[in-house]
């Protein structure tokens, strides 16, 4: 098998039994990078020369990842190298400290290959809103890899790194993994510090790993997790040892399929795909239970109203002073107002007038509030749907990866493509994308495995059995 194909796990046991060097490992994801890279455009940055130096570093280390290559999204503060958000406005900003998870990756020795690309400050579905280039589909270099991790999942799925981390605020991280044929993680909200994760909505925002494998993900989640004293929403509880819990037996675990997401708009092959992963399921011991999560049909409109007002708070602070780009002006003002016309994209200029508005006084009852109340009623959805069933299995995105160009034009398009995957950021919960087959012309399929909170455990294991039951994680794009 070729090097660039391996997954964490794998090459952390070739690198143990001296089958395979570090420097073997670099060398051949940098020719990789050379070979794949100009179709796919997966990174912002390749940090080639920095990841020879960490390989230099590193070498006595020992930590548990062992020198393994990994890709970060361009929104998570590495120090000394530059986090861009692919959006002009921080194109030549250089954070001066590292977020806490890439800190705790270089604990255990990773080495960081380069910053990938995403929709401008994660507000997308498709990394075609990124500032720079869109980023394209490993399976179909004329779709997209989806958003806003695209260029993390592309990169993974390409070859060009083992793993990724991403972002997830509504979707990110599950449904660009499930366009792009890999498996995506979104812990539980507080599970994971967001120290260093440049912020888009606050509330919702979690990082998390995007892997060849659950194991790998279980891995790369196991080292990320944990309290820390930077975040003041990291939760202070227990980071239980996700890789041991893998191979328990599921046959005990009751599997809630909720009729709200089985309706118009999902794709045929889709829904054939993911009722032929429930079967299998079924025959591996776990119980199949209908529920309902009635108020599905609200999750797009109130997300829509909460993350926008919370992205136009947070991005409040690139006035052209403190940070990147800033352009001229006669006076203070004029310098704000140019900086901010020429820094942001249209996305994201629409985010922040739209949030805007539903901040604004006579309106924040109407609208904010609302969506508030809105978001408590969909927690609650899942609070009860979680004493009859243990997890909640449901399709990743309703189609396959769109094409380039598709719905890049038509905004709401465009956010609808996240119904399957905002409830659980509004709900605070866990939740995996893993493959669970392919469309007739070739598309990765992803299935959502969503847990109560800070419950991990059960959906990666339920993904680790199901994996282990099928080759479709085994596929690789030909490049
Ligand atoms: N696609 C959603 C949005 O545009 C989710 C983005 C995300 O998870 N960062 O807001």
């Amino acid at each position: 098998m070729e090097l660039f194909n391996l997954g964490i796990i794998e090459a952390i046991e070739l690198i143990d039994r001296g089958e395979v060097s570090p420097r073997e490992l670099l060398d051949a994801i940098f020719q990789r990078i050379d070979n794949v890279e100009d179709k796919i455009k997966a990174f912002v940055n390749i940090t080639r020369d920095n990841a020879y130096e960490m390989l230099a570093d590193t070498e006595n280390k020992r930590g548990a990842l062992k020198f393994i290559p990994l890709a970060i999204k361009d929104n998570i503060c590495t120090r000394d190298i530059p986090t861009t958000c692919s959006s002009k406005i921080l194109q030549n900003f250089i954070p001066p400290y590292e977020s806490t998870v890439t800190e705790r990756l270089r604990n255990e020795g990773y080495i960081l290959v380069g910053k990938t690309n995403l929709d401008e400050f994660a507000m997308g579905s498709s990394t075609e809103n990124s500032g720079f280039f869109t980023t394209r589909n490993p399976w179909a270099t004329d779709r997209v890899p989806g958003g806003s991790s695209g260029g993390s999942a592309a990169s993974v799925a390409a070859g060009e790194c083992l793993g990724a981390l991403g972002s997830d605020t509504g979707g990110s991280i599950r449904q660009p993994a499930a366009f792009c044929g890999v498996v995506g993680m979104k812990p539980t909200y507080g599970r994971v510090s967001r120290y260093g994760l440049v912020a888009f909505a606050s509330s919702l925002d979690q990082i998390g790993p995007i892997t060849k494998t659950v194991a790998d993900a279980a891995l790369l989640l196991k080292i990320i997790s944990g309290h820390d004293p930077c975040d003041s929403t990291s939760a202070p509880v227990e980071v239980p040892d996700f890789t041991a819990s893998l191979s328990e037996k599921i046959s005990d675990i009751r599997v809630g399929i909720p009729r709200e997401y089985f309706t118009e708009g999902l794709h045929t092959e889709v829904e054939e795909s993911v009722k032929e992963a429930i079967s299998l399921l079924k025959t591996m011991g776990c119980q199949i239970r209908d529920i309902s999560l009635p108020h599905t049909g609200y999750a797009v409109a109130s997300y829509y109203i909460l993350a926008t007002s919370e992205a136009s708070s947070n991005l409040a602070r690139y006035d052209g002073v403190k940070y990147g780009f800033r352009a001229k002006g006669k006076d203070l003002l004029e310098m704000y107002t140019e900086t901010r016309a020429m820094g942001f994209g249209p996305e994201v200029k629409r985010r922040i007038m739209l949030g805007t508005y539903a901040l604004s006084a006579g309106y924040y009852e109407a609208f904010y509030k609302k969506a508030q109340q809105v978001r408590t009623l969909i927690k609650e959805d899942f609070d009860n749907a979680f004493e009859e069933v243990d997890i909640i299995l449901t399709p990743t995105t309703p189609t396959t990866a769109f094409k380039i160009g598709e719905k890049i034009s038509d905004p709401l398009q465009m956010y609808l493509n996240d119904i399957f995957t905002i409830s659980v950021n509004l709900a605070g919960l866990p939740a995996l994308s893993l493959p669970c087959g392919f469309s007739k012309d070739g598309l990765p399929i992803g299935l959502q495995l969503i847990g109560r909170a800070f419950d991990e455990s059960s959906i990666l294991k339920v993904a680790y059995h199901y994996e282990q039951s099928t080759d479709w994680h085994k596929r690789r794009p030909s490049l």
